[in-house]
């Protein structure tokens, strides 16, 4: 059963593009090649010279002038990393993968593809110029771009830099996150827990979510159920971050300090509420330092949402890169009921393009949504949609 809330709510969409319009790009710096990966191209990389930067052999094989299929003699050999003489016309070069071409030979003759008796190689196939050789340039051009700003440097894009020789990059510094859980009910992890306490797991959540896409995490805070106390939390936060996000106390009730703090603050709101469920009461608004300030709600998969549908897209903003969700495309494994006007937002389980229930269909069940790897976005309706609906997922990082 779920009680539609007399409020408006802003389509997740709309409060995704007020979020992403109030954040601005951050500055760059620069960063060495081992402490590449998972940064974000900030100024463009460019070959500083054409890769393969001389001509060389794809196969191991021989190096010889198009244009007969010999008999050569092999005049040389020829290994990854040499630097050979001119091939002596009429002959072969035997030539490893990565060998340098030498002068006077245009192609290479596999070694699948000849016949050796005594010191004399013969084609067994047709040759034609340029055959198994890597051209000067043909992967990239001295002063092409290789990566633009804004990609998020994988450990392939890490592995080109230095294929070009490069030893940094400037890249666009990292979003600082001041993480605040707020809930006199929480204990840290192995504490044991008194009746009506319950673990603190939502730290968790944020912090791996945003440092996973990115951010540095500069400090989790534990606030305590009070006005003051909330309102200092946030204050400080604030002048620490690009990006403060805390969890739970948003609401309504008497507990909830955390709107009425950052209006005290002077932070603009952006939306109240959002037409998604779970992650329906989230607060968002910027501080007139510009620092983003999210209330996530305090039940985990209501925070998930928040964090896939709201916040990677804000940090990719700070970080230059395309800020819409990345969505997959895929089926649903059994038939699931949409809402008539929010949109569901189910942690599954998505295995070869099926996707599959969990029971995590309300936003405490943690545990039941563990072994998911996407979130299921349940377009708004009225009618069931049956097993084999295709719909969009964002998978989880
Ligand atoms: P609230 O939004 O503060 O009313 O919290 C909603 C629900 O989320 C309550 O059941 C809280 O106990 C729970 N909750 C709040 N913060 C956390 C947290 N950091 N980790 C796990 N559960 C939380
Ligand atoms: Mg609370």
């Amino acid at each position: 059963m779920t009680t539609e809330l007399p409020h408006e709510r802003v389509p997740v969409g709309e409060a995704r593009t007020r979020v992403i319009r109030s954040v601005r790009l951050l500055d760059t710096e620069s960063v060495a090649l081992k402490d590449l990966a998972g940064r974000t191209v900030g100024q463009a990389v460019t070959a500083p010279h054409n890769l393969p930067a001389h001509a060389n052999s794809a196969m191991d094989g021989y190096a010889v002038l198009a244009g007969s299929a010999g008999p050569w003699t092999i005049s040389a050999h020829i290994l990854a990393g040499d630097n050979p003489a001119p091939l002596i016309a009429g002959t072969a070069a035997a030539i490893a993968t990565g060998g340098v071409l030498p002068a006077g030979a245009d192609a290479v003759v596999p070694i699948e593809r000849v016949e050796v008796v005594d010191d004399l190689v013969t084609a067994t196939a047709p040759i034609a110029s340029g055959d198994f050789v890597r051209h000067v340039g043909a992967d990239v051009q001295a002063g092409d771009v290789v990566l633009h700003p804004g990609t998020r440097l994988t450990p392939l894009a890490t592995s080109a830099v230095a294929g070009l020789g490069l030893t940094s990059v400037a890249c666009i510094r990292r979003p600082r996150v001041v993480v605040l859980t707020t809930g006199d009910e929480l204990v840290p992890p192995g504490s044991p827990l008194e009746r009506g306490q319950i673990h603190e797991s939502n730290s968790v959540l944020v912090c791996a979510t945003l440092a996973a896409a990115g951010c540095e995490i500069v400090r989790v805070d534990n606030v305590p159920d009070l006005a003051d106390a909330t309102r200092s939390a946030f204050a400080a936060a604030l002048a620490d971050a690009d990006l403060v996000v805390s969890t739970g106390g948003v609401s309504v009730g008497p507990r909830d300090h955390v709107k009425p703090a950052l209006l005290e603050l002077g932070v603009t709101e952006l939306f109240w509420r959002i037409a998604t469920q779970p992650g329906q009461p989230v607060w968002c608004g910027s501080a007139p330092n510009g620092t983003l300030v999210t209330g996530l709600p305090g039940n985990p998969l209501s925070c998930l949402v928040g964090l896939h549908l709201l916040l990677i897209p804000a940090v990719r903003a700070m970080l230059g890169d395309d800020p819409e969700p990345v969505t997959v495309r895929a089926e649903l494994a059994t038939a699931i009921n949409p809402l008539p006007e929010r949109l569901r937002a189910i942690p599954m389980l998505l295995r070869a393009g099926v996707l599959e229930q969990l029971g995590a269909g309300a936003s405490h069940q943690l545990s039941r949504a563990a072994r998911a790897n996407a979130v299921a976005l349940i377009p708004t309706g009225t009618v069931e949609l049956p097993a084999g609906t295709i719909i969009d997922a964002v998978p989880l990082t």
